[in-house]
């Protein structure tokens, strides 16, 4: 077992850091058209940023998944945006296409992701189907060289300035997870709508997406029925991309209060003389580092093909959810009534890492699947007939 990053590792940490502080923060401001980000996203691939995990033979960088969350975390550091895109143009739903695509589908989405030409959002939530994701009711019946879908999802992040939707929806008739497979749906196809989006706490828009006869050619299904178990062997690398945004977060916080505490004086001393703020900042520290050792054993195990272990991108999950919301909320506590102001960055810091005890799995989700884990035996979560 080795802790030491390599030389390249920390040569990658650096120059990751440096071009996003000086070259991309720079670029960001607090409310960003959609032709802004998709600059911001283009100036990114012009920096070797996007595709950092994707084969090479598509246009991407092939670097281990420990070195690709290493530098989404530095970005997401930088600011949230920059993790954000980082992570959805090397983790995100675009591996799923990179494992299992065919050549051509590979060719026509991993490449211009890579590019900086195109994004490509997930749908996977439904009204009816949120943890019970197996649920769903979104169907796709072929029609000659068609797939016709019908249905709705809801809660799907970025859609209006992505390009695509991978699409999950029952593609078999078994009734059972079996039939679920995936479609990459272009947002121009008819039949195809969203919503105008619901700011979350973190100011993002989360979107409802409709399908009502939207027909996709044949060549856009990604998995047809009896694959669902092998697009959520993939999503488990997108949840350690997401895990690396919130320890990015986390970090950005704990330094930013630290430095805070050695500045703002109370009774004639900085307020980091006070035992009471010293015992944070310590608490801050230990968790940010167990964070980070969970997270990057289940990365560093993730081997050649970079599919992590689940259970360890659970236990990583469980932890780093937990860590960064009460790094963030100490943080906010630094600070005093300056950290909970929308002047200073930690209010938002705090209300974007609070997503991820939910999205891609909540909390309580990844416990049971521990547990089960743990006691070698599946345990459904359905109510018996
Ligand atoms: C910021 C953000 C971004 C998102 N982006 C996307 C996206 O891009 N694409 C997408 O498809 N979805 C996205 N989602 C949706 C996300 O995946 C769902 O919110 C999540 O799966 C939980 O579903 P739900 O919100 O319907 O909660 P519910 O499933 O209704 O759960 C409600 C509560 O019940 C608990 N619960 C449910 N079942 C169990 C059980 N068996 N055991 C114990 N407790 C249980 C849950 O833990 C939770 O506390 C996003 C969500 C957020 C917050």
């Amino acid at each position: 077992m080795d802790f030491q990053f390599s030389a390249g590792q920390l040569e990658l940490i650096k120059a990751a850091k440096e071009v996003g502080e000086r070259k991309l923060k720079p670029m960001v401001t607090e409310s960003m058209s959609v032709e802004a980000l998709h600059g911001l996203r283009r100036t990114m691939a012009e920096q070797g940023l996007l595709g950092l995990n994707l084969p090479a033979a598509h246009g991407g960088l092939e670097l281990p998944l420990l070195d690709t969350l290493l530098v989404t975390q530095t970005l997401q550091k930088c600011a949230p945006i920059l993790g954000g895109i980082c992570h959805r143009s090397s983790t995100g739903a675009v591996g799923a296409i990179a494992e299992y695509g065919t050549d051509e589908q590979r060719e026509k989405f991993v490449r211009p992701l890579c590019n900086g030409e195109i994004g490509i959002s997930i749908g996977i939530t439904e009204p009816e189907a949120g943890s019970a994701a197996t649920a769903m009711k979104t169907r796709g019946e072929i029609d000659g060289n068609e797939i016709v879908l019908n249905g709705r999802k809801q809660f799907v992040s970025f859609v209006n300035y992505n390009q695509y939707t991978l699409v999950y929806c029952r593609i078999g008739s078994t009734g059972r997870a079996s039939d679920i497979g995936a479609v990459i749906v272009p947002h121009d196809t008819p039949g195809f709508s969203h919503s105008n989006g619901t700011l979350n706490m973190a100011d993002e828009l989360l979107f409802e997406l409709y399908f009502d006869d939207c027909r996709v050619p044949v060549e856009n299904i990604l998995i047809d029925g009896g694959a669902f178990g092998k697009l959520i062997s993939v999503y488990n690398a997108e949840r350690l991309g997401s895990i690396s945004r919130m320890i990015g977060s986390a970090e950005a916080s704990y330094e930013y209060a630290l430095a805070y505490s050695k500045e703002r004086r109370q009774f004639n001393r900085e307020i980091s003389d006070f035992q009471g703020i010293q015992w944070m900042l310590a608490e801050m520290r230990v968790k940010l580092d167990a964070a980070k050792l969970l997270t990057y054993r289940a990365a560093a195990n993730a081997g050649a093909k970079g599919l992590p272990n689940p259970t360890e991108v659970s236990i990583a999950k469980v932890f780093v959810a937990k860590a960064a919301k009460e790094i963030c909320d100490d943080a906010i506590q630094i600070l005093g009534a300056n950290g909970y102001t929308r002047e200073y960055p930690l209010a938002h810091r705090y209300a974007e890492v609070r997503g991820g005890s939910i999205y891609g799995g909540t909390m309580q989700i990844h416990k049971n699947m521990i547990a089960a884990a743990i006691l070698e035996r599946k345990i459904s979560q359905w109510k018996a007939d």
